[in-house]
């Protein structure tokens, strides 16, 4: 992945929530993912390292990294 496609797909998520962890957008336009080229639902953006993420779903993930920043495309099941 590179980062001006990374900019660009940011671009059009809205953005759900941040802390000092993650930040976390929201697929509200069905933007396809970059790895499985289905659309995903969330992008959650790693900001630390190692970061743990408290999924209370069973989702489909695909994983990125941009910046070395690691990155997660969510897939509802
Ligand atoms: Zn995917």
């Amino acid at each position: 992945m590179d980062d001006v496609d990374f900019d660009e797909l940011v671009a059009s998520l809205t953005l759900r929530e941040e802390n000092t962890a993650l930040k976390s957008y929201q697929n509200t336009v069905s933007v396809v993912c970059p790895a499985c080229d289905d659309p995903f639902d969330d992008l959650v953006v790693c900001k630390e390292n190692p970061t743990s993420l408290n999924i209370s779903r069973q989702l489909d993930l695909c994983v990125g990294n941009v910046d070395d920043k690691t990155v997660i495309f969510t897939h509802k099941r």
